[in-house]
């Protein structure tokens, strides 16, 4: 019993990269074997700890990119000036080793259960839980209505493109590029606002249940615009990334 506690999400295990897939310039995709993972939910992230040479240590949180029963990975942007994701994208190898534990979170997620449809706003880095949350969906055969609003500075920045451009039956995903677009872009090219998700999320009458991720000024204004049109509070889900704007 204490055993079955100790070994819980809160123990820090040894991960071992198996391989690093190039998503964008900045963005890769980590695998990770993790031999007592104990499996997670569509939502959910884990906890990084990465440990030098002379003992220093930091952690962050990356949320998981795969769906249940998946291999398990996470999806890691680059900041310039950052402490962490310089390392795991340019640095991080096959082979290498972190410590990692979770996963963690319950409220962000999405089991088939839940119902929809789902409106599932991403900024950035913020589409990596929500496309956990796409996966899972197909996976499960569900017939839950998806819409992805994604907003990204420009179509190379695009996470999981090709994946994304694939049409599934019932999934929708709708880009806005707020710097740059490629010649005879049709698509928006601003900052999700109020408008935009006017034209874009199901009407709440229809009980929506929405899920917010990305940086915390996108998430803020995105939640507040659903509430806008009259989402309960209670139907739209926000996880917060950091400060870093889109
Ligand atoms: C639940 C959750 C899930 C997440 N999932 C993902 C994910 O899937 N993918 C992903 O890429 N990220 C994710 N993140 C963000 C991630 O945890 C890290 O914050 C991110 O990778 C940056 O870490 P870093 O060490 O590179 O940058 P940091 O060194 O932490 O710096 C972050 C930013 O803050 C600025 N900064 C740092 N210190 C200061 C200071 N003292 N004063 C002012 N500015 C400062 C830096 O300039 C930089 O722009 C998630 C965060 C949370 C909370």
């Amino acid at each position: 019993m204490a055993g079955t506690a100790v070994r819980g999400r809160l123990t820090w295990q040894t991960a071992t990269v198996s391989s690093v897939l190039v998503e964008t310039d900045s963005v890769r995709t980590i695998f990770l074997d993790v031999p007592d993972w104990p499996g997670h939910r569509a939502g959910q992230h884990l906890d990084v700890r990465l440990t030098a040479e002379d003992g220093y240590q930091a952690e962050r949180s990356y949320s998981i990119a795969s769906a249940p029963g998946e291999p398990l990975a996470i999806t890691v942007e680059r900041l310039a000036d950052g402490e962490v994701s310089p390392y795991l994208t340019q640095e991080l190898r096959a082979g290498d080793q972190m410590e990692v534990r979770g996963p963690i979170g319950g409220y962000f997620v999405w089991e088939p259960e839940l119902g929809g449809p789902l409106l599932l706003a991403a900024g950035g880095s913020g589409v990596v839980p929500l496309r956990a949350i796409v996966r899972r969906r197909i996976m499960a055969g569900s017939p839950v209505p998806v819409r992805l609003l994604y907003s990204s500075r420009s179509w190379a920045d695009v996470i999981y493109r090709d994946e994304l451009s694939r049409s599934e039956p019932g999934v929708q995903v709708i880009h806005t590029l707020t710097r740059s677009h490629p010649d005879g872009w049709t698509g928006y090219t601003r900052r999700v606002d109020a408008a935009m998700l006017a034209e874009v999320a199901f009407r709440a009458a229809e009980g929506a249940l929405a899920y917010v991720c990305g940086p915390t000024n996108f998430v803020e204004a995105v939640a507040a615009g659903l509430v806008g049109l009259g989402y309960p509070a209670g139907r739209v889900r926000t996880e917060r990334f950091g400060a870093s704007g889109q």
